[in-house]
C-alpha cells in the first residue's frame, strides 16, 4: 500500500457536485481506499472575477496502483466528468493532481511528483495541512510552507 494526496479542483457549474462525483469514482476503484479527506474550501478567483469561487478538497489515499496507473485513473475521472458534461448537465469541470506518492519523486513532465505548484497554492497547502501537520515537501516542512505564502483569500466553505 503506497500513502498517496490527491488535490481535486473544481470552477464550473456545481462545484461541489463535480468533486463529490470524483470522490465517487475514486472510491469506485478496488484498488484505492480513501483514508482522509480535508474540508472543503472555497477561493476568490483573482483578475478575472466574473468566474465562480474555485472549489478545492485535498484527499489522502491509500493505493496498489503505481503512480502511472494512478494517474492514468485520475485522467479518467477527469474526462468522465467532462463527458458527462456535454451529455447532460452543462459546463462542469474537475483538475485531479497527483499531489504526493510515498517514497515516489519524479520529473517527468506527464509526472511531477511532488506537484510542481502545489507549495505556492495556498488552496493546496491549506488543506494539506488540515489532515497532515508534518508533512515535508522537498524537505520543507508544511508548516513552514505555509507561514512563507502570499496573502491568497481561503476559507472553509461554510455549508459543509
Ligand atoms: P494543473 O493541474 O497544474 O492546473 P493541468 O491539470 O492542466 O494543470 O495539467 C495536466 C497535465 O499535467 C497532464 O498532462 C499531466 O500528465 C501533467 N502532470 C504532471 N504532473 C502531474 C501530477 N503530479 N498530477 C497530475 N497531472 C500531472
Ligand atoms: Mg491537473
Amino acid at each position: 500500500m503506497n500513502k498517496v494526496y490527491l488535490g481535486l479542483g473544481s470552477n464550473i457549474g456545481d462545484t461541489k457536485e463535480n468533486i463529490n462525483k470524483a470522490i465517487e469514482l475514486l472510491k469506485e476503484n478496488l484498488n484505492i481506499s480513501i483514508t482522509n479527506k480535508s474540508s472543503f474550501y472555497e477561493t476568490e478567483p483573482v483578475g478575472y472575477t466574473k468566474q465562480d469561487w474555485f472549489l478545492n478538497i485535498v484527499i489522502e489515499i491509500e493505493t496498489t496502483l503505481k503512480p502511472y496507473k494512478l494517474l492514468e485513473y485520475c485522467q479518467y475521472i477527469e474526462s468522465e466528468l467532462k463527458r458527462k458534461r456535454i451529455i447532460r448537465w452543462g459546463p462542469r469541470s474537475i483538475d485531479v493532481d497527483i499531489l504526493l506518492y510515498e517514497g515516489f519523486k519524479s520529473n517527468d513532465k506527464d509526472l511531477i511528483v511532488p506537484h510542481p505548484r502545489m507549495c505556492e497554492r495556498a488552496f493546496v497547502m491549506v488543506p494539506l495541512y488540515e489532515i497532515n501537520k508534518t508533512i515535508e515537501i522537498n524537505g520543507k516542512n508544511i508548516k513552514e510552507i505555509i507561514d512563507n505564502l502570499d496573502g491568497e483569500e481561503i476559507r472553509v466553505k461554510k455549508d459543509g
